[in-house]
């Protein structure tokens, strides 16, 4: 498909040309060159960001001949493993899209299971890639775990997902996180300045900067922009009308005009505004992105983090943050992204807006002004690096005194968070144990306990976390994450001291069990007394 030309023909052919997310590719090459490379990940992002071109080009690095000689850049390489991988003839890099082909578990356990146990003798790893894993049904996730319990030597499983909420807990605290981000617009712009010179099309870096603005920091989106703008030009140009008209792009200050208008209780001009780009062919989707990229600029002009004067500035002097949030709430909306009529839909959004700069601030300021005295007054500590942790000192971890019901206790602490978009990194948590005050959380892999710190140490969800512990254990407890270590016996599913038929009666009885309700991990099972 003449779309995905420009796409496929810069899809990257080494770690090295990754764009955009230099602390993974760092991670992944030093995993290679320190032989330490995990048997399980789980790269999740959004749409675009890189996560499946980097599966695929970490899956050829580790099995490039020449690797070590060319030092990382394995571009050019055209040695025999390259080579296949290259013209997707390769048997050692199999890529499965769990939203077409393996719904069932009959499918997975044999795709999966007997090819894993064959490896043709030229190569060093079997790389799986499972796209769109959070598609897979429940059967198909039970099996995933079997092989993920006991993963044999040469097996590499990169599970890839752009909704981490989806995968269960029991898949996620065996994997090693990669988080993908939103690619900078500036790197974005960049490249696409570097393809249409290849091209032999002019590309100024501003206009290059409007289309990598409306590409929602994914390189995809961007080069498809960028082709769609190429099919349109003549005199191998392309300039900002040319963008602006092919890609029904608005102008960046539309929105804030609209704004304006609404909050001097004018609707009747915004409309107006909104009547005009819609005759000029302005797209539902520019219209509403051009909204959000406002209310960022208004935050960051609240917040001094951008100090140029402008229409925005003037605004976010005069309102009030909780104003700001309640107008991105709005413009987030679920029944207005729905475009089943996008004009109504953008209208009802306005007389939304109209309603709410009618409301006076000073009501939500007061009520926001307390919450946050209440946070603040209730602050507790968590550790934040690995030298605050506490350690048990070589005595076997005291189990929890209330642990009758430990077993719906993890998942009641999860739950507490389930409103958190960043609710599937609870679910990384592979044990816990309650030792005094503290509340140890045991995590298999350090980007895991990474991830979860970076949301979970503010105000706000540390007194989540302190309200949830009381009601669930009955005092405040501090939170203490740590890694999963032969020191600590925490009798987890995956724990190195357990034999093979072990793993392989549990991995069975896991998934056997998880269809009767949700399961957290082994270990809180066995911990749990008997019942007389
Ligand atoms: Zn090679």
């Amino acid at each position: 498909m003449q779309k995905e030309v420009l796409y496929r023909k810069w899809r990257p052919k080494s770690l090295t040309e990754i764009l955009g997310q230099e602390e993974i590719v760092k991670l992944l090459i030093n995993s290679i060159t320190h032989k330490r490379l995990s048997q399980s990940y789980v790269f999740s992002g959004p749409s675009g960001t890189g996560k499946t071109s980097t599966a695929r080009v970490f899956a050829k690095s580790v099995n490039c001949e020449n690797y070590d000689t060319l030092k990382l850049d394995i571009s050019n390489c055209s040695c025999a493993s390259c080579s296949s991988i290259n013209d997707y003839s390769s048997t050692s890099l199999i890529e499965l899209d769990a939203a077409s082909s393996i719904r069932q578990v009959e499918d997975l356990t044999e795709v999966m299971l007997q090819k894993i146990n064959f490896l043709s003798g030229l190569n060093k790893f079997k790389v799986y890639i499972l796209d769109e894993v959070h598609m897979l049904s429940r059967h198909s996730f039970n099996a995933l775990l079997k092989t993920l319990e006991e993963p044999p030597d040469h097996l590499i499983i990169i599970l890839v997902t752009t909704d981490p909420q989806k995968i269960p807990q029991t898949i996620l605290s065996r994997c090693q996180i990669v988080e993908f981000k939103s690619i900078d617009e500036s790197n974005i712009s960049t490249k696409l300045v570097k393809i249409a010179q290849s091209e032999k099309i002019t590309l100024t870096t501003k206009d290059a900067h409007i289309i990598a603005s409306h590409a929602n920091g994914s390189l995809r989106n961007a080069e498809n922009l960028l082709e769609k703008c190429i099919l349109k030009q003549n005199n191998n140009g392309i300039d900002e009308n040319l963008i602006r008209y092919t890609l029904g792009i608005i102008a960046d200050d539309i929105p804030v005009k609209i704004l304006n208008y609404l909050y001097s209780e004018d609707l009747s001009s915004a409309l107006q505004i909104l009547n005009e780009e819609i005759i000029k062919g302005s797209s539902f989707s520019s219209i509403m992105s051009g909204f959000r990229k406002t209310c960022v600029k208004l935050i960051h002009s609240k917040y001094g983090l951008e100090t140029k004067k402008s229409e925005i500035s003037k605004m976010a002097s005069i309102l009030d943050i909780t104003i700001i949030k309640k107008i991105s709430e709005i413009i987030n909306a679920e029944d207005i992204i729905n475009i089943a009529n996008f004009r109504l839909n953008l209208e009802i959004m306005f007389i939304k807006l109209f309603e709410l700069f009618q409301i006076p601030s000073k009501i939500s300021s007061i009520s926001q002004k307390k919450n946050t005295d209440q946070i603040e007054s209730n602050d507790i500590k968590i550790p934040v690096n690995q030298n605050d942790l506490i350690q048990p000192k070589n005595k076997p971890v005291q189990s929890e005194s209330n642990s009758i019901h430990s077993q719906s206790n993890l998942t009641k602490f999860i739950q507490a968070f389930e409103d958190k978009n960043w609710h599937w990194k609870m679910k990384t948590i592979k044990s816990y144990k309650v030792h005094e005050n503290l509340l140890n959380l045991y995590f298999a892999h350090k980007s895991q306990i990474d991830m979860l710190k970076v949301e979970i140490n503010n105000p706000e969800n540390i007194k989540l976390a302190k309200t949830a512990t009381k009601s669930i254990w009955g005092k405040e407890l501090l939170l203490n994450l740590k890694l999963t270590n032969n020191n600590d016996k925490t009798n987890d599913a995956s724990d190195k001291t357990n034999n093979a038929s072990d793993k392989t009666n549990e991995a069975l009885f896991l998934s056997e069990a998880s269809k009767y309700g949700k399961l957290i991990s082994l270990k809180e099972i066995r911990n749990e007394p008997k019942k007389s």
